[in-house]
């Protein structure tokens, strides 16, 4: 019987809704919050629709601290998930403090002027949480959040030492559309046009964007596809956390279409994706928000993507003296999604683990003070309800 706050209407959070309004056994209460009330009584709707539950909506400016704080005292939920945008961390994060609420995200805090994201700031919270005697769980989603789990369970029950990561994170879908990304597009190109890092024996190496590429053969009738090195946020808690225990690298993998990068590279090249403020007829505009406004919703996709996702760790390490290679994976399809939450896979996998994260927080399945990161707790409730929750997964071993 837990009490859930949402903050966030958007993609991951329709999604997070639909699987908080499944789990009816641990969500008995669902409040909906974000800056657009509309989206929040629209996905009440769904929801009621659906399932013939009720869910509770306010609207609230979550870059405002007593304005969260009000609403929290207000709803008095046992954890507020939120699934706002990164630039939103720190804020909810102080009102979950001020009221001694549990918080559970997404995405580690990137500051709105510098396209730059670390855990440093979220970390930082660390002994005020520990001292108010509350939890903050970072990076519930898939990449962060089932990745840093895949590898939690390898390390529990596959190896004894990782020697090497490498999460691959593979959209084989298509929308059809000449150029979309399929979450946020500020956020998305951030990252994609940041430079990409991978660590090795304790440092970090930095790359060019784009330019370290390979190629991969997908499972599941997906087959080959290139994938390009990145840095993702995930990479930094996962080395402070296997680095001990004798990883030598870690790397961080996504496929891009041939189209998409031609049309980053455009962009790039004309300056569209800059995210410092241009005048323009007398105006201040950020050329990266403008460019948003312009590329379909994300959410507009949903009945438009056909095809899988495949996200996973390949993990090579040992195992009682005997060299091991592993693979673990999720494929996810798009239609299959939507047909069942109104939304395609990038969503549906960034959603369900957000639950998730939310329902061991509010079960006290995962327990503790302090903040968190998703692989310092046992990862084998989290896996089962994986499965339960629409993200089965598959092991492989390649080398036994
Ligand atoms: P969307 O842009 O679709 O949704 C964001 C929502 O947050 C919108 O409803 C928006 O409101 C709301 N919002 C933004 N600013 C505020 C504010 N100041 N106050 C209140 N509400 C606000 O994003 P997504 O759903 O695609 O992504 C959500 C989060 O998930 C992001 O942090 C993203 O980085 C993360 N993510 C994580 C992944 C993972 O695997 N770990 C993968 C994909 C995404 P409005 O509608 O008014 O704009």
């Amino acid at each position: 019987m837990a009490r859930i706050l949402i903050i966030g209407a958007g993609g991951v959070s329709g999604v997070a809704v639909h699987k908080c309004a499944q789990a009816a056994d641990v969500f008995t209460d669902i409040c909906l919050a974000s800056r657009t009330k509309s989206k929040c009584d629209a996905l009440a709707a769904q929801i009621k629709a659906k399932y013939n539950r009720d869910i509770r909506t306010e609207q609230v400016d979550a870059d405002n601290v007593p304005q969260l704080v009000e609403l929290i005292r207000k709803v008095r939920p046992d954890v507020v998930l939120n699934l706002a945008l990164p630039y939103q961390d720190l804020h909810i994060m102080d009102a979950c403090l001020e009221t001694g609420v549990n918080y559970v995200d997404t995405a580690n805090y990137e500051p709105p002027e510098v396209a730059h994201f670390e855990y440093k700031w979220q970390w930082a919270y660390q002994d005020r949480f520990r001292e108010k005697g509350i939890m903050a769980l970072l990076g519930s989603g898939f990449d962060p959040g089932v990745t840093n789990v895949y590898t939690a369970w390898a390390m529990k029950n596959h190896f004894d030492t990782i020697e090497t990561l490498d999460i691959i994170d593979a959209n084989a879908g298509d929308h059809g559309q000449p150029f979309a990304t399929n979450f946020n597009p500020e956020i998305n190109i951030r990252e994609v046009t940041s430079k990409g890092r991978y660590w090795e024996n304790g440092k970090w190496i930095e790359t060019e964007p784009l330019s370290v590429k390979e190629t991969m053969d997908f499972p599941d009738g997906i087959g080959p596809k290139n994938i390009y090195l990145m840095f993702h946020e995930e990479l930094e808690s996962l080395t402070k956390h296997l680095a001990p225990k004798g990883l030598k690298r870690a790397r961080f993998w996504m496929t891009f279409s041939d189209n998409y990068l031609k049309h980053l590279e455009v962009l790039e090249n004309v300056g569209m994706t800059r995210i410092d403020p241009v005048m323009y007829q007398g105006h201040e505009i950020i050329p990266l928000q403008f460019l948003k406004a312009l590329l379909p919703d994300p959410a507009s996709l949903g009945p438009l993507t056909k095809g899988k996702t495949c996200i996973g760790c390949r993990i090579k390490g040992t195992k009682d003296g005997r060299e091991r290679e592993y693979y673990i994976y999720n494929v996810c399809n798009h239609e299959d999604c939507y047909k069942e939450v109104n939304s395609q896979a990038i969503s549906y996998t960034t959603g369900v683990p957000a639950m998730i994260g939310a329902m061991m927080v509010a079960t006290g399945t995962w327990k503790g003070c302090g903040v968190f990161n998703m692989e310092e707790f046992d990862p084998a409730p989290f896996m089962e309800k994986l499965t339960q929750y629409g993200l089965p997964w598959t092991e492989v071993f390649l080398k036994k």
